[in-house]
């Protein structure tokens, strides 16, 4: 571990103003976070640490800014027009579900205005407070980053126990859903464990859609900028050899993979 994952307490102390989430920043017109035009909302927190974090700087749960839930939603009605019948808001992070009782707030004031909601998360928790969010959830992405637990532990900081648990329930309850895969170079592309992945979920009704999203270095100055040292720094974006094994073995199991 590189730095200390920080505790549920402390991060309790952080976010218990029902009115206000923490945020890091706002997105007016996303277009790869779920369908048609989005705002995209990204949440300041998390608590997996994957080694391939683009967004380190949305770890710390005591940064962020504070932004109130009516102004979030006064912002997303004055968008509306642009969303059409597929877009709306999406809630990205960081770790959406660390606040998840506020995010209910927000997204059954997003439905009060006819504005779809996504919600994509870790799926870190999976808990009665989350169930509640998910039925007002439209569309949930759900990033599952390994199948193999002890790799997903090496390469998340945590179990994925959860976070299959919750795409069992959210399969339950008939409700739509996208799987997300980051495909890693030597941390994600074993054949074995792709095709693992893809027979876990390939029952599934409720998927319509997996995306593959390959490992980029794009994030790679943020964790210079914040003096920590990235531990992927020498990776590779995967090649067009890799790349095509991962979707010629989801292929096999889904009617909808996109290769991004
Ligand atoms: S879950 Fe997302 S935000 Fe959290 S450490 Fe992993 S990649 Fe970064």
């Amino acid at each position: 571990m590189y730095f200390p994952l920080q505790d549920i307490e402390a991060a309790k102390l952080n976010i218990d103003d029902p009115e206000h989430l923490r945020i890091h920043s706002l997105e007016t017109f996303g277009t790869h976070d779920g369908p048609g035009i989005r705002m995209v909302i990204f949440v300041q927190g998390c608590q997996f640490r994957c080694l391939y974090c683009q967004n380190p700087d949305t770890l710390d749960v005591r940064g962020g800014t504070m932004v109130e839930l009516r102004e979030l939603v006064n912002r997303a009605i004055r968008q509306k027009s642009y969303f059409g019948d597929t877009g709306g808001v999406t809630v990205s992070g960081g770790e959406p579900l660390l606040q998840r009782s506020k995010l209910l707030t927000l997204f059954k004031m997003l439905h009060e205005e006819g504005i779809n909601t996504c919600l994509d998360t870790n799926g870190r928790l999976n808990n009665a407070q989350v169930h509640d969010l998910l039925e007002h959830t439209d569309l949930l992405l759900l990033d599952v980053k390994h199948i193999n637990d002890d790799i997903h532990h090496k390469l998340t900081g945590l179990t994925n126990r959860a976070t299959l648990e919750l795409a069992a329930y959210r399969e339950s309850t008939g409700k739509r859903m996208w799987l997300r895969y980051v495909l890693v170079p030597g941390w994600t592309d074993q054949e074995q464990y792709l095709e693992e992945w893809a027979q876990h979920f390939s029952d599934y009704k409720t998927v319509e859609r997996v995306e593959i999203i390959p490992f980029h270095q794009l994030g790679q100055h943020k964790w210079k900028l914040m003096n920590m040292e990235y531990p992927l720094k020498d990776t590779p974006t995967p090649s067009e050899e890799i790349r095509q094994m991962a979707l010629g073995i989801f292929n096999k199991h889904f009617d909808n993979v996109i290769l991004k």
